[in-house]
């Protein structure tokens, strides 16, 4: 017997007869004598509705109120699969947040969670009942029901299997597990059976949204190994863990792609110290995220700054910058919206060479210009012409044999 967290995302729970598919797939594992504790999201599209119902009543709706109204979704489809285990005859109760004793700081609509009094679920699984948790909300000290982000089930599943020490964590999605590429763009990308929370990390980072990023964050924190899997066969998915030795022998796990990124470039600014410190410093201060950076010395004392920035910032990134050139004595802003970053990732790279040349040469053959470069460890991403990105990921995919992964 094994104590297991499952997590049903939004499209497996789209709709009755998909509840229905779930609380069998719940029931064929109690049979089996295992104790379950399952996290659901909102059916799909429930949460974009209701913030656009939000916003149809009020330009900027309170944060407080949006709490309130977005957990709905995920109440509505805990008391569904509860009531549709009971239905097939299996003895199940539905928790909010809030119930499930998940308590998170104020911060409402991105809230983290701090700590989980398991007692109540510990309690419940003891008499032998199926527990069905409300992903994506807790409460706060001060008793108000807060949520956790977009996409924040996957943190309450995540936190749960730390918090119950489960046996076994299964984020179930309408995908078969993450893959070499996305494979709507590359038809020969392949499932990896394994990834290691690093990799899954700078993949999500790069543009393939298979998971939350905060929940692989808090995985990889607590040492929660998980599986990403479909709920709609019964095929393994992919296995996330700790790198281990042997994952270093594949140089690259994948390529991935972000369509949302602009470019933004500062230029003929001061090149002395302190300019960068500046621009960067009233971004920062606008809740701007930056992410490649690159500057340029240019000959007559002045340098050039270029970064990209997710496109939906843009406009408040150049408000940003707008009174700092004034104060560092000048400078132009331009932005680039019709960019793409390809990135590869693999933690092999940490001891292989050759990966940027091979990535490089890739390109050049398809006569696809790379206009910025920027490394870490175990990743390389470029930013190269959005209409070239779908045939980059082909080409780049095919130069490292990931059809073969
Ligand atoms: N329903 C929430 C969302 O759509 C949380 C989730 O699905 O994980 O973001
Ligand atoms: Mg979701």
């Amino acid at each position: 017997m094994a104590r297991i967290v499952q997590k049903y995302g939004g499209t497996s729970v789209g709709d009755v007869d998909r509840i229905k598919n779930v609380a069998r797939r719940i029931k064929a594992m109690c049979d089996a004598g295992h104790e379950m504790v399952v996290v659901v999201s909102a059916r799909s599209g429930v949460t974009n509705e209701l913030l656009a119902r939000a916003r149809a009543v009020c330009a900027v709706p309170s944060e407080r109120e949006l709490d309130m109204l977005l957990a709905t979704g995920e109440q509505e489809t805990i008391a569904l699969t509860a009531m549709a285990m009971h239905g097939i005859g299996v003895p199940a109760v539905s928790y909010t947040g809030a119930q499930a004793g998940i308590f998170t700081d104020k911060v409402h609509t991105k809230a983290k969670i701090k700590t989980i009094n398991a007692k109540p679920i510990e309690k419940d699984l003891k008499q032998g009942n199926v527990v069905i948790v409300a992903g994506f909300q807790g409460i706060n000290e001060e008793g108000q029901i807060t949520t956790l982000g977009r996409g924040g089930s996957d943190l309450t599943a995540i936190a749960l299997a730390a918090a119950l020490k489960a046996d076994k964590c299964e984020i179930f999605t309408d995908v078969d597990g993450v893959y070499t590429a996305d494979p709507r763009v590359v038809k020969n990308a392949c499932m990896l059976p394994e990834i290691s929370y690093d990799e899954m990390l700078e993949l999500a980072s790069s543009g393939s949204k298979v998971m939350q990023s905060r929940s692989v964050e808090l995985a990889k924190k607590y040492g929660v190994v998980f599986e990403v899997r479909s709920s709609f066969n019964q095929n393994p998915g992919t296995i996330v863990k700790e790198e281990v030795a042997y994952m270093e022998k594949v140089v690259v796990r994948g390529v991935a792609v972000d369509k949302d990124q602009a470019k933004v470039i500062v230029s003929n600014i001061a090149d002395k110290p302190g300019s960068a410190a500046k621009v960067f410093r009233a971004l920062s201060d606008s809740n701007v995220n930056v992410d490649m950076i690159v500057q340029n010395v240019g000959r007559h004392g002045v340098a050039n700054l270029t970064f990209t920035v997710p496109q939906s910032e843009t406009a408040r990134a150049v408000a940003a910058l707008d009174p700092v050139l004034v104060a560092i004595g000048g400078g132009q802003v331009t932005v680039h919206e019709h960019i793409a970053k390809l990135s590869v990732v693999g933690v092999g790279m940490k001891t292989h060479s050759g990966v940027a040349a091979t990535l490089f040469q890739a390109l050049a053959d398809a006569g696809i210009n790379i206009e910025l470069i920027s490394t870490s460890e175990i990743k390389i991403s470029i930013v190269i012409d959005q209409a070239r990105a779908d045939e980059a990921a082909r080409v780049t995919h095919t130069a490292f044999k990931l059809d073969k992964a």
